[in-house]
């Protein structure tokens, strides 16, 4: 709560959920512990789905966040039993050495926007993570800005091992979710 002019309350703190989304492997998890934690896990039980809370600052207000780390299993279930189906906002992760990885982003992008019937109000962001494998890279940096830009959905590639733009994915997501002005807080 804060105190405005005229000595009312006001609630400014706003709640949403993140959802890091993607093919096992890319490195969610690496992303979202390097992003709360501020270091690269040099082990990690890839088959957890952890959830993390956090707050960010921006636009004025310190959003309550929860990270939502997902397993890599949305394909075996109904979409109302996972963790997708709770997310407001989404960090789509692929790795830059994987056309898998790719593959499988775009189908995991499709099943949300059918979903949740939306198209354009779901803040989302396109993550090239795994961006220190440059030399193995496999998915053109060119294929990746096509696609985000018919899609209209903003692309990072990022670091977790370097911590190279991790912050600033999770800002660019911030930024997403004030545009689409969404009415998820509470
Ligand atoms: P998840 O299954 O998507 O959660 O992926 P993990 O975070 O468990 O990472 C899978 C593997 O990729 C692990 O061996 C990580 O150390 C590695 N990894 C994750 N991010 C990066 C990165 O940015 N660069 C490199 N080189 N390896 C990474």
């Amino acid at each position: 709560m804060e105190e405005s002019i005229d000595g009312s309350r006001r609630q400014s703190k706003r709640k949403l959920t993140v959802c890091v989304i993607g093919s096992g492997g890319v490195g969610k998890s690496s992303l979202t512990l390097r992003y709360i934690n501020g270091h690269f896990p040099e082990f990690y039980d890839p088959t957890i789905e952890e959830s993390y809370i956090t707050q960010i600052e921006y636009g004025f207000h310190f959003h309550e966040v929860e990270v939502i780390d997902t397993a890599g299993q949305e394909e075996f279930l109904l979409f109302r039993d996972s963790s997708m189906a709770q997310g407001d906002a989404f960090l789509l992760v692929f790795a830059i050495d994987s056309v898998s990885s790719w593959v499988h982003l775009k189908e995991l992008r499709s099943k949300i926007v059918r979903e949740k019937d939306d198209d354009v109000s779901i803040p989302m962001v396109v993550v090239g993570n795994k961006r220190d494998l440059e030399e193995d890279r496999q998915i053109p940096l060119e294929d990746v800005v096509e696609y985000c830009q018919r899609i209209k959905c903003p692309l990072i590639e990022t670091s977790a091992k370097t911590s190279l733009n991790v912050t600033e994915s999770f800002r660019m997501l911030m930024e997403q979710v004030e545009e689409h002005r969404l009415n998820l807080f509470i």
